[in-house]
């Protein structure tokens, strides 16, 4: 039986690395399972990239998301204004290089964050309002062919892993 890992934002799993030192644990039959089956890879791709906890708040300037950012256009500011782009896309390609080494194919990313967001980000106008577009770690992973899904996704993700495996073993079988 094909067992793949699963990559998973750590905050996710209680570690307390977000910006603020908290942590958005999440409670689902489909992590536990996991869990038991030794899958889940955590990561945090800031804190990977070199920011600290606790870090200023950060959002992607408007007009750009996180595809942008990985390939160096535009900027990640803090409400002060401080240019942390630098370390958002060393933590991404950092994530990136580790997904490709444990051979991820799903990824579940906390969601909204300006790195792990898969579908949506913050203004970049720190008003607490979201528009369309992904972070700076789930633009790379979706570049690197993996499936990112957020932790509301969590039995669509499941459904989607089955899948690649039964179709793996019946590839196997064949
Ligand atoms: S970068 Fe991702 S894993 Fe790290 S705290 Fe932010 S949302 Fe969580």
């Amino acid at each position: 039986m094909i067992r793949n890992k699963v990559l998973v934002s750590a905050c996710l799993l209680g570690e307390r690395v977000r910006y603020d030192g908290s942590s958005r644990p999440v409670a689902h039959p489909v992590l536990d399972q996991w869990q038991k089956e030794e899958r889940l890879v955590p990561v945090c791709p800031e804190t990977l990239g070199g920011l600290l906890v606790p870090r200023p708040a950060a959002e992607i300037q408007p007009g750009f998301d996180g595809k942008d950012i990985f390939h160096e256009e535009g900027k990640v500011i803090t409400r002060q204004g401080h240019n942390v782009s630098q370390y958002f896309v060393r933590g991404a390609r950092k994530t990136q290089e580790l997904a490709l080494k444990e051979e991820i194919a799903v990824a579940i990313m906390k969601a909204n964050s300006p790195s792990c967001g898969n579908q949506q980000i913050y203004s970049g106008e720190f008003s607490k309002e979201l528009r369309d577009g992904q972070g700076v770690t789930a633009a790379a992973l979706e570049e690197a062919g993996i499936k990112v899904f957020n932790e509301h996704q969590l039995d669509e993700a499941s459904a989607y892993l089955s899948s690649l495996e039964n179709t793996a073993a019946e590839a196997i079988d064949s």
